[in-house]
Protein backbone atom coordinates (compact mmCIF):
# COMPACT_ATOMS: atom_id res chain seq x y z
CA UNK A 1 0.00 0.00 0.00
CA UNK A 2 1.25 3.65 -0.85
CA UNK A 3 1.82 5.30 2.69
CA UNK A 4 4.02 8.48 3.36
CA UNK A 5 7.29 8.50 4.41
CA UNK A 6 6.93 9.32 7.82
CA UNK A 7 4.22 6.54 8.04
CA UNK A 8 7.14 3.63 7.47
CA UNK A 9 9.78 5.65 9.01
CA UNK A 10 8.34 6.45 12.45
CA UNK A 11 7.85 2.98 13.34
CA UNK A 12 11.39 1.79 12.11
CA UNK A 13 12.53 4.82 14.37
CA UNK A 14 10.50 3.50 17.10
CA UNK A 15 11.88 0.09 17.00
CA UNK A 16 15.49 0.77 15.55
CA UNK A 17 15.62 -0.73 12.25
CA UNK A 18 16.71 0.73 8.49
CA UNK A 19 14.50 0.45 5.97
CA UNK A 20 16.40 0.56 2.30
CA UNK A 21 15.63 3.86 0.14
CA UNK A 22 16.21 2.14 -3.45
CA UNK A 23 16.59 4.39 -6.40
CA UNK A 24 14.76 3.32 -9.91
CA UNK A 25 14.84 4.85 -13.43
CA UNK A 26 12.38 2.15 -15.36
CA UNK A 27 10.22 -0.81 -14.84
CA UNK A 28 12.62 -3.34 -14.39
CA UNK A 29 14.53 -1.97 -10.83
CA UNK A 30 10.98 -1.27 -9.53
CA UNK A 31 9.43 -4.45 -10.42
CA UNK A 32 13.29 -5.88 -8.38
CA UNK A 33 12.39 -3.42 -5.77
CA UNK A 34 9.06 -4.56 -5.46
CA UNK A 35 10.13 -8.68 -5.70
CA UNK A 36 12.91 -8.42 -2.87
CA UNK A 37 10.22 -6.78 -0.74
CA UNK A 38 7.84 -9.61 -1.45
CA UNK A 39 10.93 -11.92 -0.57
CA UNK A 40 11.85 -10.77 2.65
CA UNK A 41 8.46 -9.12 3.83
CA UNK A 42 9.79 -5.98 4.38
CA UNK A 43 8.54 -2.27 3.96
CA UNK A 44 10.45 -0.12 0.84
CA UNK A 45 11.21 3.27 0.17
CA UNK A 46 11.35 3.53 -3.67
CA UNK A 47 12.53 7.01 -5.02
CA UNK A 48 13.57 8.75 -8.42
CA UNK A 49 16.03 11.79 -8.23
CA UNK A 50 15.00 14.48 -11.04
CA UNK A 51 16.90 12.65 -13.32
CA UNK A 52 15.18 9.55 -13.06
CA UNK A 53 11.71 11.50 -13.05
CA UNK A 54 13.10 13.63 -16.45
CA UNK A 55 14.06 9.80 -18.25
CA UNK A 56 10.74 8.29 -17.27
CA UNK A 57 8.00 11.23 -17.10
CA UNK A 58 6.48 11.80 -13.99
CA UNK A 59 3.04 10.08 -14.70
CA UNK A 60 4.90 7.28 -15.57
CA UNK A 61 7.08 6.93 -12.11
CA UNK A 62 4.05 8.02 -10.33
CA UNK A 63 1.85 5.35 -12.45
CA UNK A 64 4.56 2.31 -12.30
CA UNK A 65 4.33 2.73 -8.51
CA UNK A 66 0.83 3.11 -7.84
CA UNK A 67 0.39 -0.12 -10.05
CA UNK A 68 2.64 -2.20 -8.34
CA UNK A 69 1.87 -1.17 -4.84
CA UNK A 70 -2.28 -2.19 -5.49
CA UNK A 71 -0.69 -5.49 -7.01
CA UNK A 72 1.40 -5.84 -3.60
CA UNK A 73 -1.31 -4.25 -0.77
CA UNK A 74 0.65 -6.44 1.73
CA UNK A 75 3.92 -4.14 1.25
CA UNK A 76 4.35 -0.55 2.88
CA UNK A 77 5.57 1.92 0.32
CA UNK A 78 6.59 5.09 -0.11
CA UNK A 79 7.43 7.39 -2.84
CA UNK A 80 10.28 10.29 -2.35
CA UNK A 81 11.56 12.44 -4.70
CA UNK A 82 15.25 12.05 -4.00
CA UNK A 83 16.91 15.08 -4.09
CA UNK A 84 14.39 18.13 -5.09
CA UNK A 85 16.25 21.28 -6.05
CA UNK A 86 13.61 23.47 -5.96
CA UNK A 87 10.15 23.95 -3.99
CA UNK A 88 8.74 23.88 -7.57
CA UNK A 89 10.22 20.28 -8.37
CA UNK A 90 9.10 19.30 -5.19
CA UNK A 91 5.86 20.87 -5.63
CA UNK A 92 5.43 19.06 -8.44
CA UNK A 93 6.34 15.84 -7.19
CA UNK A 94 3.75 16.06 -4.56
CA UNK A 95 0.89 17.44 -7.00
CA UNK A 96 1.54 13.94 -9.18
CA UNK A 97 1.10 11.87 -6.49
CA UNK A 98 4.68 11.58 -4.59
CA UNK A 99 4.10 10.56 -0.78
CA UNK A 100 7.54 11.84 0.06
CA UNK A 101 10.00 14.69 -1.36
CA UNK A 102 13.34 15.12 -0.22
CA UNK A 103 14.16 19.44 -0.50
CA UNK A 104 18.48 19.68 -0.94
CA UNK A 105 19.36 22.82 0.19
CA UNK A 106 22.52 21.41 1.69
CA UNK A 107 24.73 23.34 -0.57
CA UNK A 108 22.66 26.97 0.59
CA UNK A 109 23.84 29.17 3.84
CA UNK A 110 21.98 27.30 6.96
CA UNK A 111 19.61 29.91 6.86
CA UNK A 112 18.84 29.79 3.49
CA UNK A 113 18.42 25.71 3.77
CA UNK A 114 15.56 26.70 6.68
CA UNK A 115 13.53 28.83 4.69
CA UNK A 116 13.48 26.85 1.61
CA UNK A 117 12.61 23.84 3.50
CA UNK A 118 10.09 25.50 5.59
CA UNK A 119 8.47 26.17 2.32
CA UNK A 120 8.26 22.98 1.49
CA UNK A 121 7.26 21.42 4.51
CA UNK A 122 4.02 24.11 4.54
CA UNK A 123 2.83 22.56 1.23
CA UNK A 124 3.95 19.27 1.54
CA UNK A 125 2.00 18.43 5.13
CA UNK A 126 -1.08 20.07 4.01
CA UNK A 127 -1.24 17.54 1.28
CA UNK A 128 -0.37 14.25 3.90
CA UNK A 129 3.18 14.54 2.43
CA UNK A 130 6.47 14.02 4.26
CA UNK A 131 9.88 16.08 3.90
CA UNK A 132 13.40 15.35 3.78
CA UNK A 133 16.39 17.28 4.26
CA UNK A 134 20.16 17.16 4.24
CA UNK A 135 22.79 18.94 6.66
CA UNK A 136 26.21 19.10 6.11
CA UNK A 137 28.13 17.90 2.61
CA UNK A 138 28.09 14.39 1.48
CA UNK A 139 32.04 13.61 1.36
CA UNK A 140 34.38 11.21 2.34
CA UNK A 141 36.51 11.70 5.41
CA UNK A 142 39.93 10.35 5.79
CA UNK A 143 42.05 9.40 8.83
CA UNK A 144 44.34 12.55 8.75
CA UNK A 145 41.36 14.96 8.57
CA UNK A 146 41.80 18.33 11.41
CA UNK A 147 38.81 18.69 13.26
CA UNK A 148 38.15 22.08 12.05
CA UNK A 149 38.21 19.90 8.33
CA UNK A 150 35.62 18.02 9.93
CA UNK A 151 33.58 20.44 10.88
CA UNK A 152 33.41 22.11 8.17
CA UNK A 153 31.97 19.65 6.09
CA UNK A 154 30.41 17.23 8.69
CA UNK A 155 26.49 18.05 10.03
CA UNK A 156 26.69 19.92 13.37
CA UNK A 157 24.52 18.81 15.67
CA UNK A 158 23.38 22.30 17.30
CA UNK A 159 22.60 23.25 13.52
CA UNK A 160 20.76 20.12 13.08
CA UNK A 161 18.59 20.22 16.46
CA UNK A 162 17.73 24.12 15.79
CA UNK A 163 17.13 22.79 12.14
CA UNK A 164 14.67 20.60 13.03
CA UNK A 165 12.83 22.41 15.32
CA UNK A 166 12.53 25.62 13.14
CA UNK A 167 11.30 23.48 10.16
CA UNK A 168 9.43 20.32 11.33
CA UNK A 169 10.91 18.33 8.59
CA UNK A 170 9.87 14.70 8.94
CA UNK A 171 13.31 12.85 8.54
CA UNK A 172 17.12 14.49 8.44
CA UNK A 173 20.43 13.38 6.28
CA UNK A 174 23.47 14.18 8.51
CA UNK A 175 26.17 14.36 6.55
CA UNK A 176 28.88 11.70 8.76
CA UNK A 177 31.34 10.79 6.24
CA UNK A 178 29.77 9.18 3.26
CA UNK A 179 29.68 10.27 -0.41
CA UNK A 180 27.95 9.24 -3.69
CA UNK A 181 29.10 6.87 -6.16
CA UNK A 182 30.84 4.27 -6.31
CA UNK A 183 34.08 5.88 -5.39
CA UNK A 184 33.24 6.23 -1.32
CA UNK A 185 36.59 6.21 0.42
CA UNK A 186 39.81 7.13 -0.52
CA UNK A 187 41.85 4.92 2.33
CA UNK A 188 39.72 2.78 4.70
CA UNK A 189 36.07 3.65 5.34
CA UNK A 190 35.32 5.64 8.20
CA UNK A 191 32.38 7.89 9.32
CA UNK A 192 31.63 9.65 12.40
CA UNK A 193 29.48 7.73 14.60
CA UNK A 194 29.78 9.70 16.86
CA UNK A 195 28.58 12.69 15.59
CA UNK A 196 25.75 10.81 14.45
CA UNK A 197 24.62 9.67 17.85
CA UNK A 198 24.13 13.26 18.85
CA UNK A 199 22.53 14.33 16.07
CA UNK A 200 19.97 11.65 16.92
CA UNK A 201 20.25 12.58 20.53
CA UNK A 202 19.23 16.19 20.10
CA UNK A 203 16.78 15.71 17.18
CA UNK A 204 14.93 12.35 18.04
CA UNK A 205 13.17 12.05 14.67
CA UNK A 206 14.40 9.68 11.51
CA UNK A 207 17.50 10.08 10.07
CA UNK A 208 18.85 9.39 6.46
CA UNK A 209 22.05 7.68 5.30
CA UNK A 210 22.76 8.94 1.66
CA UNK A 211 25.45 7.43 -0.10
CA UNK A 212 25.12 4.07 1.82
CA UNK A 213 25.73 1.77 -1.23
CA UNK A 214 28.45 -1.85 0.15
CA UNK A 215 29.20 -2.80 -3.35
CA UNK A 216 29.43 -6.46 -1.67
CA UNK A 217 32.57 -8.60 -3.09
CA UNK A 218 30.25 -11.03 -5.69
CA UNK A 219 28.73 -8.03 -7.33
CA UNK A 220 31.77 -5.79 -7.45
CA UNK A 221 33.32 -9.53 -8.68
CA UNK A 222 30.41 -10.49 -10.83
CA UNK A 223 31.00 -6.68 -13.01
CA UNK A 224 35.03 -7.52 -13.01
CA UNK A 225 34.29 -10.59 -14.44
CA UNK A 226 33.03 -9.81 -17.40
CA UNK A 227 35.34 -7.54 -18.26
CA UNK A 228 34.02 -4.38 -16.51
CA UNK A 229 35.79 -1.79 -14.35
CA UNK A 230 35.25 -0.66 -10.86
CA UNK A 231 39.03 -0.12 -10.21
CA UNK A 232 39.61 1.81 -6.59
CA UNK A 233 35.40 1.79 -5.97
CA UNK A 234 35.04 1.23 -1.77
CA UNK A 235 31.19 0.99 -0.36
CA UNK A 236 30.34 1.28 2.75
CA UNK A 237 31.04 -2.09 4.37
CA UNK A 238 27.75 -3.91 6.24
CA UNK A 239 29.43 -3.73 9.99
CA UNK A 240 28.85 0.20 9.33
CA UNK A 241 25.44 0.10 7.96
CA UNK A 242 24.64 -1.81 11.04
CA UNK A 243 26.77 0.52 13.40
CA UNK A 244 24.37 3.31 11.66
CA UNK A 245 21.36 1.94 12.18
CA UNK A 246 22.09 1.34 16.08
CA UNK A 247 23.10 4.99 15.99
CA UNK A 248 19.81 6.33 14.40
CA UNK A 249 19.71 5.64 11.17
CA UNK A 250 16.27 4.35 9.41
CA UNK A 251 16.49 5.19 5.84
CA UNK A 252 19.26 3.99 4.45
CA UNK A 253 19.40 5.07 0.45
CA UNK A 254 20.73 2.52 -2.11
CA UNK A 255 21.08 2.89 -5.95
CA UNK A 256 24.93 2.15 -7.00
CA UNK A 257 24.66 -1.53 -5.97
CA UNK A 258 21.74 -2.42 -7.40
CA UNK A 259 22.84 -0.36 -11.25
CA UNK A 260 26.39 -2.50 -10.93
CA UNK A 261 24.42 -5.88 -9.71
CA UNK A 262 22.13 -5.35 -12.82
CA UNK A 263 24.22 -4.42 -15.68
CA UNK A 264 27.25 -7.42 -14.62
CA UNK A 265 24.12 -9.20 -16.10
CA UNK A 266 23.87 -7.49 -19.27
CA UNK A 267 27.12 -7.46 -19.54
CA UNK A 268 27.63 -11.48 -18.92
CA UNK A 269 24.72 -12.25 -21.56
CA UNK A 270 26.09 -9.80 -23.92
CA UNK A 271 29.61 -11.65 -23.53
CA UNK A 272 28.27 -15.04 -23.69
CA UNK A 273 26.05 -14.69 -26.42
CA UNK A 274 26.66 -12.14 -29.27
CA UNK A 275 23.92 -12.98 -31.18
CA UNK A 276 21.26 -12.15 -27.93
CA UNK A 277 19.20 -9.57 -28.78
CA UNK A 278 16.16 -10.32 -27.51
CA UNK A 279 15.88 -7.49 -24.04
CA UNK A 280 14.62 -9.88 -21.57
CA UNK A 281 16.75 -12.41 -22.11
CA UNK A 282 19.26 -9.50 -20.35
CA UNK A 283 17.07 -7.93 -18.06
CA UNK A 284 15.60 -10.80 -16.14
CA UNK A 285 18.27 -11.89 -14.76
CA UNK A 286 19.52 -8.68 -14.01
CA UNK A 287 16.48 -7.91 -12.25
CA UNK A 288 17.28 -11.50 -10.18
CA UNK A 289 20.51 -9.96 -9.39
CA UNK A 290 19.04 -6.96 -8.14
CA UNK A 291 16.85 -8.32 -5.91
CA UNK A 292 18.94 -10.96 -4.05
CA UNK A 293 21.28 -7.34 -3.43
CA UNK A 294 18.41 -6.03 -1.79
CA UNK A 295 16.88 -9.01 0.12
CA UNK A 296 20.72 -9.34 1.25
CA UNK A 297 20.34 -5.14 2.34
CA UNK A 298 16.44 -5.81 3.74
CA UNK A 299 18.14 -8.55 6.88
CA UNK A 300 21.44 -6.49 7.50
CA UNK A 301 19.24 -3.51 8.32
CA UNK A 302 16.68 -4.93 9.88
CA UNK A 303 13.58 -4.49 8.02
CA UNK A 304 12.95 -8.19 6.80
CA UNK A 305 10.27 -9.21 8.50
CA UNK A 306 9.24 -5.58 9.30
CA UNK A 307 6.24 -5.23 6.29
ZN1 LIG B 1 21.80 11.26 -1.94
Amino acid sequence: MLVSGSEILLKAHKEGYGVGAFNFVNFEMLNAIFNAALEANSPIIVQASEGAIKYMGIDMAVGLVQILSKRYPQIPVALNLDHGTSFESCKKAIDAGFTSVMIDASHHPFEENVAMTKEVVQYAHSKGVSVEAELGRLMGIEDNISVDEKDAVLVNPDEAEEFVKETKVDYLAPAIGTSHGAFKFKGEPKLDFARLQEVKRRTNIPLVLHGASAIPQYVREAFLATGGDLKGSKGVPFEFLQEAVKGGINKVNTDTDLRIAFMAEVRRVANEDPTQFDLRKFFAPGMQAMQKVMVERMQVLGSAGKA
